[in-house]
């Protein structure tokens, strides 16, 4: 498989050559195309597979399909992550492509001051990553004036099993049901353990399953 037949657009080919990326790896080989075609995904998937770009690809693609983004629209994908330190990887690999593709991309995450963050959303962006505390905050800060989810239409979980370990799932779950129904979830996991069958039903609709 190469990229030329991932359906991604110019610009994006153009990053990811600029990168260096020869070709997909196994889990973007098989995720990606699934994923654009709008079908909800479980990726079980390790750091170091490529699985950040098996989301992000697609998503670029969801959102540039879109009408453009008002100011006071909230984001249209948020990527919730269970660490502040995935949260910025994330960001990082996402920022390369938003530039050339002038889209916005804001990180919030705890253990640090709130402000900037919030002046940051309020600035409006296409895609958030978030950690999950943090991102609740956000959604009830100021009344609601500082970010809504009235405009989310793709939703990430990277990294599940750790989300679920570190006792994140309610929130998971609060946020995730905010989300009007017909959007499209995608989650990935490095493992898939019994208890997460539960929280995978709950969000995921007919999810195409992947395992590298
Ligand atoms: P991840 O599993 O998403 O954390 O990615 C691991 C690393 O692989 C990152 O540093 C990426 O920059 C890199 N990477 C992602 N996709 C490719 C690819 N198709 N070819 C080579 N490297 C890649």
């Amino acid at each position: 498989k190469s990229w030329a037949q991932c359906g991604l657009s110019a610009k994006v080919l153009d990053v990811i050559k600029k990168c260096g990326y020869e070709k997909p790896t196994p889990i973007q080989a098989q995720a990606i195309p699934a994923v654009m075609c709008g079908r909800d995904l479980i990726g079980i998937a390790r750091t170091g597979s490529g699985k950040t770009l098996a989301f992000l690809l697609p998503l670029f693609r969801h959102i540039l399909d879109q009408p453009p983004l008002n100011y006071e629209d909230g984001p249209i994908s948020f990527i919730l992550s269970p660490t502040r330190e995935l949260a910025l990887q994330i960001y990082a690999e996402c920022k390369k492509f938003c530039k050339p593709l002038k889209l916005r991309v804001v990180c919030v995450y705890g253990g640090t001051g709130i402000s900037d963050q919030i002046a940051d959303l309020k600035r409006g962006a296409e895609i958030v990553v978030c950690t999950p505390g943090r991102m609740i905050d956000m959604l009830g800060a100021n009344n609601g004036k500082v970010t809504n989810m009235r405009r989310v239409t793709y939703v990430v979980l990277d990294e599940a099993d750790r989300m679920f370990d570190m006792g994140f799932e309610p929130q998971v779950t609060k946020i995730v049901q905010m989300v009007r129904p017909d959007r499209q979830t995608v989650m990935f996991s490095a493992t898939f353990p019994r208890q997460m069958e539960a929280l995978a039903r709950k969000i995921l609709s007919k999810p195409i399953e992947v395992l590298v």
